[in-house]
């Protein structure tokens, strides 16, 4: 069972619209070679030595590069720059620890998103203050240039600051995002219910006391909308003015669509957990769903569902719990324990051979998930 922990909360901020937002532009433009570079650098270091060079020796070259030949980065705060490289250095070590994790990619400059600040910002009255350098003619050195940015600061964050980060995303809004050690928690009273929840292609969530939700499938709404964006986008010239006012339409309308999902997620996380002490859930093999289904599972987007659902149960001090996706779930009858092999993946309503009994085929598998998940021994029989 894959353990959760939810030691920092980021609280997100919207940064408001100003010609000045332009500089957080460039610095994540500016950002983006600094990955592109060390990732060039260690596939070299990799071809001579067979190992790749950890930050420990990336940093001191990162420091012979800002006073030679990448001055134009030194504006930059250091500990940012060194976040870039304490993420490569990362995303190295998890490619060569697990076997599915794919090798460090280059990144492409429009896609490159977030800048790390770890000290050297300043929060005031709905403000920020990063300290940008400079290089001053005078004195012929680099010299503090401190900048306010406002956001919409629409709610307080609880705990200490642990960093922030700058965001941007695809229409081109620009994110604070405040992360905070905060671990407090809203305890709910408890009802004494329990419920297993099965996904389903079909139904979205079925609970064991025989209740199905459905997802409004957000995408699917939006369908025609996207169709008509993306003709309107071929039709104009790449690069053109009015060929970025419909990337940023399409954008913008993905954004929404992100939106609207996320807000159902935490609307249907919170009532689960305002109706039940337990929730058990089954560990999904969402790769292999992805290829059989397509688009629409990303469309209902299970595994972030999962997160959020993990995230309200441990605020609202509920018991989550994910039962792994080898203990039998649908098969086996909740009635009697029988276990009906003749059973495909079609069959929606079936009766038990051995007891009688007629089951939903989601209800049935919802039973057995929470029976499963109060009580491991069972699934040996
Ligand atoms: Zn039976």
């Amino acid at each position: 069972m894959k353990k959760r922990k939810f030691t920092r909360r980021t609280y997100k901020y919207q940064i408001r619209e100003h010609p000045k937002n332009k500089r957080l532009g460039n610095m994540l433009d500016d950002l983006c070679d600094v990955p592109n570079h060390f990732l060039n650098l260690e596939r070299r270091y990799y071809r001579i030595y067979g190992k790749y060079a950890g930050r420990y020796r990336l940093q001191p070259h990162l420091t012979k590069l800002l006073e030679r030949t990448r001055q134009h980065w030194a504006w930059i705060p250091r500990d940012t720059l060194d976040a870039v490289i304490i993420r490569l250095d990362i995303a190295w070590g998890r490619f060569f620890d697990f076997p599915n994790v794919g090798r460090p990619k280059f990144k492409r400059k429009d896609r490159y998103r977030s800048a790390k600040f770890q000290s050297g910002y300043l929060f005031e009255a709905g403000r920020v203050r990063l300290s940008f350098k400079s290089w001053d003619d005078t004195t012929k050195s680099l010299k503090f240039n401190k900048r306010w940015f406002s956001f919409h600061d629409h709610r307080d964050w609880n705990g200490n600051v642990r960093y922030i980060q700058i965001l941007r995303d695809a229409v081109g809004t620009y994110w604070l995002y405040v992360v905070t050690d905060d671990t407090s928690k809203e305890v709910l009273p408890a009802t004494g219910e329990s419920v297993g929840a099965d996904f389903g292609m079909e139904t979205y969530l079925t609970l064991s006391n025989s209740e199905k939700i459905q997802s409004p499938q957000f995408l699917k709404q939006s369908l025609k909308t996207l169709r008509q964006l993306n003709k309107s986008l071929s039709r104009k010239v790449k690069g053109s003015g009015n060929w970025w006012r419909a990337v940023r339409q399409l954008a913008r309308l993905y954004r929404h669509i992100a939106n609207q999902r996320r807000d159902w997620h935490f609307k249907l996380a919170t009532d689960l957990c305002r109706r039940f002490d337990v929730i058990a859930t089954e560990t999904l093999n969402l790769a292999g769903m992805k290829r059989l289904w397509g688009r629409k599972v990303s469309d209902l987007a299970f595994g972030e569902f999962v997160e959020i659902l993990a995230f309200k149960c441990f605020k609202h001090n509920r018991e989550f719990s994910e039962v792994d996706q080898w203990t039998p779930t649908t098969k086996p009858c909740s009635d009697c324990g029988h276990h009906n092999e003749n059973l495909t993946l079609s069959d929606r309503q079936w009766t038990c051979p051995e007891c009688g009994s007629d089951h939903d085929r989601d209800i049935n598998a919802a039973i057995n998930i929470l029976r499963a998940a109060c009580d491991p021994a069972v699934e040996q029989t």
